[in-house]
């Protein structure tokens, strides 16, 4: 490991595949449960057009013409030769069965070395995940699986639409652990309507569950959004760039050590965002965070008390 304050994703690729690894985006023809009615209408209040997908091909191409295109472009520019598809944009399990297998063997190739799967917590079959585990047996590949919970706190989830509990992300995680596939939370770090002491249960409860990835980020305003109507209309204050960094710094120090941080601030194009990262380029901010957590000493798992952590 580095002197770095807490467990870095490509330190961790790098160690865990022996050399640098792309993560490539994968675009596939589907929609949420939360959008279309099925589990709520009109999505959570901040999802844009584009579901959480950015720089993704059309999904009107082949899963496989889609990676050779990118691996082609990523392969050339960095001189890579291992690569993990990832299945980004909305609700990726919310499909036909024989689509999903379809997509997955598509997306296997000798220098794919794992694949990634975004998708809601109420939203996975046991199908699929059986369905995965072969796949993982079979190839000799990862599968991970990435959960957006965003908070712990069921009053949030309520506020913010997301249309599944805190409950629905446990049952998930443990069906998933079953499964033997890795498992990625994402988070949102400074809800309005969340206080320090939902960051510090978020961090245990992912702890808990096992979660070997997480991604946190601020929460941005899209275009044509709920979000973006309650800021218009002020029914909401943002909070500032400095308490997303000491949110950031206390959901580390609550986080199991081994955990590793995919990323700990959002990157969204400009063109589809009205506000994101307080206008302020994603790495000035983790340098901002990383300088201050090396000042005062801190890291990750600091203050993390274990598995059997009351919350
Ligand atoms: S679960 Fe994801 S895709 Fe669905 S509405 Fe929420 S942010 Fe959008």
């Amino acid at each position: 490991m580095t002197n770095n304050p807490y467990t870095i994703y490509s330190v961790w690729l790098k160690e865990r595949y022996g050399e640098k690894v792309y993560k490539i985006p994968v675009n596939i023809p589907v929609t949420c449960p939360n959008r279309d009615g099925v589990k709520g209408r009109g999505g959570c209040i901040y999802c844009g057009e584009k579901g959480g997908g950015n720089e993704t091909l059309s999904d009107q191409l082949p899963v496989s013409v889609q990676i050779e295109r990118n691996i082609a472009y990523i392969g050339k520019r960095y001189n890579a030769k291992k690569f993990i598809p990832y299945f980004q944009s909305f609700s990726n399990t919310y499909c036909e069965f024989s689509d999903f297998k379809k997509w997955i063997q598509e997306s296997i190739r000798p220098d794919v070395v794992e694949i990634s799967i975004s998708t809601r917590p109420d939203c996975i079959t046991d199908e699929q995940l059986k369905y995965l585990e072969v796949i993982k047996k079979e190839h000799a590949i990862e599968v991970t699986i990435e959960l957006g919970l965003q908070s712990v706190n069921d009053k949030t989830l309520t506020i913010i639409n997301r249309g599944h509990t805190l409950a629905d992300y446990e049952e998930a995680m443990d069906r998933i652990k079953q499964a033997h596939l890795l498992t990625c939370t994402h988070m949102i770090l400074d809800l309005p309507w969340d206080a320090e002491e939902d960051v510090i249960n978020g961090a245990k409860v992912v702890s808990q569950k096992g979660t070997d990835f997480v991604k946190c980020h601020s929460l941005y305003i899209e275009k044509n959004t709920v979000l973006k109507q309650w800021y218009d209309q002020k029914k909401l204050t943002l909070l500032t760039k400095d308490d997303y960094i000491t949110r950031a710094i206390l959901f580390l120090e609550y986080l199991a050590p081994e955990i590793v941080i995919q990323r700990l601030i959002g990157r969204v194009p400009k063109e589809d965002s009205v506000i994101t990262n307080w206008n302020t380029s994603w790495w000035k901010i983790k340098d901002e965070l990383d300088a201050r957590m090396k000042q005062e000493n801190n890291y990750q798992g600091r203050k993390f008390a274990g598995m059997n952590n009351k919350r």
